[in-house]
């Protein structure tokens, strides 16, 4: 960033604890470089323990992943996941509970891993999604079908 969000004054670029960070020379804000973005995921879980995956559309069609995506401005947390579960699968998911979070810096990306409950019902096909897969063992699915590291850590995390 180059201007103060504060103020809107010019920022400049100034070490402080080794960290070269920019400040403001007005209002003494400081853009400590450490912003990251928030994405919830959910982990849904059904009856007979089976987990929810969702396969995608689009560029990266064919991979499965867990449903999720961005929190949204003046959103909570549990707002942002009851929301892409819905819009990513049609479906409703029950008794959120914070599970876990990963870390991913060269994305700048924060997961915060939900656990719910779903009823196995009518998936409702939409822009990102393609079909909905419920598994139970990671045997179940080719492991090159999943979309990244973060992906399958979580799934081995979650079914062992
Ligand atoms: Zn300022």
């Amino acid at each position: 960033m180059n201007f103060c969000p504060n103020c809107g004054s010019k920022l400049y670029e100034k070490t402080i604890n080794d960290s070269l960070v920019k400040s403001c020379n007005t209002c003494e804000y400081i853009d400590w470089n450490n912003w990251v973005y928030v994405s919830c995921v959910i982990a849904a879980f059904t009856d007979d323990n089976e987990v929810l995956l969702v396969r995608l559309k689009g560029k990266e069609q064919g991979k499965l992943t867990f449903p999720g995506g961005y929190r949204d401005l003046g959103e909570t947390l549990d707002q942002a996941a009851h929301r892409e579960f819905y819009e990513e699968t049609g479906m409703v998911v029950h008794n959120l509970e914070l599970y876990k979070t990963f870390t991913k810096d060269e994305q700048r990306l924060i997961w915060i891993v939900y656990k719910g409950k779903v009823q196995k019902s009518e998936f409702v096909e939409n822009k990102e999604v393609f079909e909905a897969i419920y598994i139970r063992n990671i045997k179940d699915i080719d492991c090159n079908d999943l979309r990244g590291k973060l992906t399958k850590a979580l799934l081995i995390d979650l079914l062992s």
